[in-house]
């Protein structure tokens, strides 16, 4: 499959721009921060474009430019910018996309929370307005696109941890009958399961720090779309200075090798769960669209080859009940994060939302009976072993 092809030389033995002047076959890091012209006719035929070259580290590497073309390829993109987090890739797009003073974001109210955060609390402080609408209130948001001055949409699909999903072409129909742009953070179905840019939005960007690197062991964020949009993103991302490490970009291109057999075994694994879990009789509810009981499995269905590897479900049980699950389990870390080779389990109501009043809670749909899980790639039959158990240690006898 030409996926598992683009995710192991696009960049490289595939590309236009690999390092051409080595046969190693593993991308070499290009350390240094600053690059040189052998003579300013050199220079000047770097700056009219005649020459292709780096200038400084702050704009460009060739380690980090091999990165950008292996996802390019991936996400059928014309231009890519990695960044150094994921919230960077976030807000370098909404700063650079859409003008201060005039500009107007849609966003959905289940969306990531520092990035819904950040368009709530500090852009509307610049004069941006904002407005939230519910993920699939397709009648909201054609009113709200009709007052004409919407700049952007933003939203995550799937959405975490509830994994619902937006219909994105006729999101991007809607919008672009309005010239509105759309932007899609498509971190939970990785680059692997779903290809925005191909049905629609105009820029998709990810938290490679989840599937993308895959070891969590690297923070970085992607932002890919055409060289129009990317070039005006690229621009203000030079003055925020979120360049990634060449050595970062290389932990990346390395996790990437694997990426189409890692996502391959979360989605059989987290299907396959999901599925057990949907009939278990201690489970009340699964969060899932791989399930044909999913509200979004149509949507699914239609937009994506795979679910990912993120459930999330509540156990019968309350908030100690399932902290007492989560205990024994033996397998996954009590963590944060997604998309790594290690399963990580939390329980929203003492992970993210620990703290927040019981309001929020409700608003955001997080019962304390929650929980997440992200597969990695352990066996399947292990991880099945493992969750089997631990319903009965939900009762404290003690
Ligand atoms: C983790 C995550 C982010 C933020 O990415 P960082 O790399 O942590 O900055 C953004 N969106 C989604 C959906 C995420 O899961």
């Amino acid at each position: 499959m030409l996926l598992f092809q683009m995710a192991v030389h696009a960049g490289e033995k595939m590309g236009k721009n690999g390092l051409k002047d080595t046969d190693s076959i593993a991308t070499p890091i290009v350390s240094g921060t600053t690059h040189w012209s052998k003579s300013s006719g050199d220079l000047i035929a770097f700056k009219e474009g005649r020459r292709h070259s780096f200038e400084y580290g702050r704009y460009g590497n060739p380690t980090m430019k091999v990165l950008e073309d292996k996802i390019s390829a991936l996400e059928r993109a014309e231009s890519t910018l990695v960044t150094s987090s994921g919230m960077n890739a976030i807000v370098a797009t909404l700063l650079a996309l859409v003008p201060p003073g005039a500009g107007h974001v849609v966003t959905t109210t289940e969306c990531y929370s520092e990035a819904r955060a950040f368009i709530r609390d500090k852009l509307s402080k610049m004069g941006i307005k904002v407005t939230f609408v519910e993920l699939n209130d397709m009648e909201t948001l054609k009113a709200v696109l009709d007052q004409g001055d919407v700049t952007l949409f933003y939203t995550d699909c799937p959405t975490n941890p509830h994994l619902k999903c937006i219909d994105i072409k006729l999101v991007a129909e809607l919008c672009h009958r309005k010239g509105a742009l759309v932007c899609i953070d498509s971190t939970l179905a990785s680059t692997i399961n779903q290809k925005p840019l191909t049905i629609g939005a105009d820029i998709v960007v990810h938290s490679a720090t989840k599937y993308i690197a895959g070891h969590h062991d690297v923070i970085a964020g992607c932002i890919s779309g055409s060289d129009a949009l990317i070039s005006r993103i690229r621009a203000w991302h030079h003055d925020l200075g979120g360049a990634i490490s060449p050595d970062a970009a290389y932990m990346i291109i390395r996790g990437l090798k694997t990426m189409a057999l890692r996502v391959e075994t979360q989605n059989h694994t987290a299907l396959r769960m999901a599925r057990l879990l949907e009939n278990h009789p201690k489970i009340e509810r699964v969060y899932y669209p791989g399930l044909i009981s999913s509200p979004w499995h149509h949507i699914a269905k239609s937009q994506m080859t795979g679910c990912g590897g993120v459930i999330s479900f509540e156990v019968a049980s309350d908030l100690h009940g399932v902290m007492r699950f989560i205990d024994a389990l033996e397998i996954p870390f009590i963590a944060t994060s997604l998309g790594g080779c290690e399963s990580l389990v939390q329980q929203p109501a003492v992970m993210s939302f620990w703290g927040e009043s019981d309001e929020e809670k409700a608003k955001n749909g997080i019962k304390d009976n929650l929980v997440r899980f992200s597969f990695g790639i352990e066996k399947f039959e292990d991880l099945r072993d493992d969750i089997l158990q631990a319903p009965e240690k939900i009762y404290d006898y003690s």
